[in-house]
């Protein structure tokens, strides 16, 4: 890890599937998927999961926000803390949203807007008084959302898509790589070729190879597999994320463990936590 820190991550939300919050969980944290990239002063957010809801509040003093919100699809668990996001409600803020698995079926304003429909949700997204755009992309893109930013993508194994993201910023890359599966016979090629040589290699890591048995075709990976390929696209540093609602903190801590004895200075995503490349 450098010890210039213009660039890093932010763990708002690192559970999957749904938000588990209590006293088992309260060390790991139970939010769903939310991620702060700061590029310089720029700000990036990935997924708006229920953590989305506490880096709102960290925002909750800044005037004229521009933002840009990445999604790596639209299951329940990666955009339901939307409605929640605060700066939606201001109309000083510039939100740009970018979605790269629904297209050409469908796009992005339509989907979200599903979510925000009555009588499942009382407030609609054409409501919503911040200025928000979107910006549908297919999987391969790459993107340009700010300068010196540069995005790549890829599409995952997943039941309705997901899409992977590599963001380079001033010669270092994180790469988010949920929600998906690997393939029994074969390393994932799409992943190998996001995620070579990155610094920090964030991975969908629900299952653990014992219970991935029972949950074939669940659209899910397991750290065994993210090792693998961390190892295979020679990444500096493997980050265990998207942990399984069934996962208190004992088993975590037992992840943990595993993990750093299989590759050592790997880490286990935390609610709360920074990491700079
Ligand atoms: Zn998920
Ligand atoms: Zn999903």
């Amino acid at each position: 890890m450098s010890e210039v820190n213009d660039f890093s991550v932010h763990f708002w939300g690192v559970r999957g599937s749904i938000a588990c919050p209590g006293l088992q969980t309260a060390r790991y944290g139970g939010n769903t998927s939310c991620l702060e990239i700061r590029c310089g002063e720029e700000l990036l957010i990935f997924d708006a999961g229920t953590g989305i809801r506490n880096l709102a509040k960290s925002l909750l003093t800044n005037k004229h926000l521009e933002l840009d919100l990445f999604l790596t699809h639209t299951h329940f668990d990666h955009v339901c803390g939307f409605p929640f996001f605060g700066p939606v409600f201001k109309p000083d803020t510039q939100l740009r949203i970018w979605s790269g698995h629904l297209l050409p079926e469908r796009k992005i304003r339509e989907v979200l807007g599903f979510v925000m429909t009555d009588p499942l949700w009382p407030i609609q997204l054409e409501d919503l008084p911040a200025n928000i755009s979107f910006c549908d992309f297919s999987e391969g893109d790459v993107l340009r959302p700010k300068e010196d930013i540069v995005i790549r993508t890829a599409p995952l194994n997943h039941p309705n898509r997901a899409t992977g993201y590599r963001i380079e910023f001033r010669g270092r890359s994180i790469c988010y790589v949920t929600d998906t599966e690997h393939f029994p016979d074969r390393i994932n090629g799409n992943i190998i070729d996001l995620i070579k040589n990155s610094d920090i290699f964030i991975y969908d890591c629900t299952f653990t190879d014992d219970e991935y048995h029972d949950h074939v075709n669940w659209g899910h990976s397991t750290w065994q597999e993210g090792v693998k390929l961390a190892n295979e696209a020679s990444v500096k540093t493997f980050v265990v994320f998207h942990h399984n609602p069934d996962h208190d903190d004992d088993i975590m801590d037992s992840i943990a463990t595993a993990v750093v004895d299989a590759r050592p200075g790997s880490v286990v995503a935390k609610e709360g936590m920074t990491l700079c490349p």
